[in-house]
């Protein structure tokens, strides 16, 4: 990028990794392959991700996107679950209407919901940190009979749980803040030092490294922008991760969101998207901050990812 005379210089540093992770990269996946397999509509129970535009272009292409099972008709067009799972009592529904259903849970989500039947099985009781109302921790919660998982979000509501003497263990939500995460995880072990952790921690590598990457452009520069949708978890954790380290941070969900004015006089500010944002609204922000600002572009890598998931059976037999 060449300095043009009457634009004021600006930093900005792309945060690396940044985007979509391989469970979004896969759900999206399996809504295309099953229009191209089955013709459209297809029905999409939820969000496929928390996302407009990518629900936007899917729909474009004929995904039907419902809130209840009861807006899809049986008959030979599916009905996809989204990335962040579903509770058991869906999948029975739709076993009950004989709906043809194609799972695109994210594995990493999956595996909280085998931690979680696992612990059960054993007669534990189960707490999963995460946050009320969001669709991963009502999806992990309904792998299980109402009761047998309680969910707490702050230290203040594990020091509120009562102890029943029981052997207890701890899931969490795949896109918690590490930080969060990890406080609350240390009042639940002070609280009851016997606890069950996860075998390998539920708080996915997406997450981490996202976090991670944030964590160390903020303390390089003075704003931040993350490129998100405010229902997205991953998102909102990024900007929390940002703030966190003295950084004024805006999540927008597109180029038109940002708040210039709070721009005056900024001269370095690093860029990063949430997992389910795709990096065409990130080039769309360099490009309206390139009319406005003399940029110097530079990229911050802290992590490298390789991890991609295979489609559900269904659609790869089908391929
Ligand atoms: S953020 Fe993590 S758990 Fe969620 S879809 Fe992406 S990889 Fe899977």
């Amino acid at each position: 990028m060449t300095a043009a005379p009457n634009k004021p210089p600006l930093r900005v540093v792309l945060c690396s990794p940044r985007g979509f992770c391989a469970g979004v990269v896969r759900a999206i996946d399996v809504v295309e392959r099953a229009l191209q397999i089955h013709g459209p509509p297809v029905y999409v129970r939820h969000e496929i991700v928390h996302n407009r535009t990518v629900v936007d272009a899917l729909r474009a292409k004929g995904a039907i996107f419902i809130e209840d099972l009861s807006e899809a008709p049986a008959g030979p067009h599916p009905v996809i679950f989204s990335a962040h799972g579903v509770a058991k009592a869906v999948i029975e529904e739709a076993k009950m209407r004989s709906l043809f259903t194609i799972d695109a849970t994210c594995p990493l989500v999956t595996k909280v919901h085998r931690e979680a039947h696992a612990h059960f099985k054993r007669g534990r009781r189960i707490v999963l940190i995460g946050h009320p109302g969001h669709p991963e921790v009502i999806g992990t919660m309904g792998q299980l009979p109402p009761g047998a998982v309680t969910l707490v979000s702050t230290v203040e509501e594990v020091e509120a749980l009562a102890a029943d003497g029981g052997e207890i263990a701890y899931v969490t939500q795949t896109t918690l803040s590490l930080d969060d995460a990890r406080e609350i995880v240390a009042a639940l072990e002070q609280r009851f030092p016997a606890i069950h952790a996860p075998p390998v921690e539920d708080i996915c590598y997406a997450t981490t490294n996202r976090q991670g990457a944030v964590k160390a452009a903020a303390r390089a520069v003075e704003a931040f922008i993350v490129v998100g949708a405010a229902n997205s978890s991953n998102s909102m954790r990024l900007r929390e991760v940002a703030e966190r380290e003295g950084c004024a941070a805006q999540l927008v969900a597109d180029v038109g969101a940002i708040d210039w004015a709070a721009l005056n006089g900024v001269r370095s500010l690093a860029l990063t998207a949430g997992a389910s944002a795709p990096e065409a609204l990130v080039e769309r922000i360099v490009e309206a901050l390139a009319e406005r600002f003399a940029i110097a572009l530079e990229t911050l890598t802290t992590a490298s990812e390789t991890v991609a998931f295979p489609l559900p059976r269904a659609l790869r037999e089908a391929v």
